[in-house]
């Protein structure tokens, strides 16, 4: 399951987070994890809960955000919302849309304490 290391990736980053800001407790994680993503929400809920057990983020809140993805139509020139990685072009039907974005995971914010 690929979630679990990639909370242990946020959790490495919540730590050099700690040690820079001198923080102890973290109340909220918030995640963005676009739908291109290939993440599994529950999973990396599930995830959550496991790897920050005995950390600073052990109480944290998770709350994750889904941003819509978008992608450029090279025949239409413009940017266009996709719903999956290989849908065609909404406006003119044209595949091979490069994705600009819905990729991605990252911490878009966090609360501390
Ligand atoms: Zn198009």
């Amino acid at each position: 399951m690929h979630e679990m290391s990639l909370c242990e990736n946020i959790l490495e980053i919540i730590n050099a987070q700690a040690d820079q800001q001198a923080f102890s407790k973290v109340d909220l994680v918030r995640l963005e994890v676009g739908p291109l993503s290939g993440v599994e929400v529950e999973a990396l809920r599930f995830g959550f809960d496991v790897v920050m057990r005995g950390s600073v983020a052990e109480k944290a809140r998770l709350d994750i955000i889904c941003p819509e993805a978008a992608a450029w139509c090279a025949s239409c020139n413009k940017t266009v919302s996709i719903i999956e990685r290989y849908d065609p072009c909404p406006a003119c039907g044209a595949v091979n849309l490069q994705i600009t974005s819905g990729g991605e995971l990252r911490i878009k914010e966090m609360e501390v304490s």
